[in-house]
């Protein structure tokens, strides 16, 4: 979905973040990343107005509770190595 920019009302990327090899950081930064704009550059999400700063969350939902589960997953699978290799 595309927002639009607050200042000159063209349409904004999210910044995605891929540099990180980590999945589970990858997930949080770009959940908490901002937008950009082609003509006024980086926008911080609370210059946004409120009711577009809320739709901006909801689409965050899904991620929010994938990053969530993959740490969940993550935790398990150690607590699992560390007490099949300590017995
Ligand atoms: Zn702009």
């Amino acid at each position: 979905m595309a927002y639009k920019c607050p200042d000159c009302g063209r349409p904004v990327e999210h910044q995605l973040i891929s540099e990180s090899h980590n999945l589970l950081t990858r997930t949080i930064a770009n959940i908490f990343s901002g937008y950009h704009c082609p003509r006024c550059g980086k926008i911080p999400l609370r210059d946004f107005p409120p009711d577009v700063q809320k739709a901006m969350w909801l689409a965050k939902v899904p991620l929010i509770v994938g990053a969530v589960a993959l740490f969940v997953v993550i935790v398990i699978i150690k607590v699992l190595l560390r007490s099949s290799a300590g017995s």
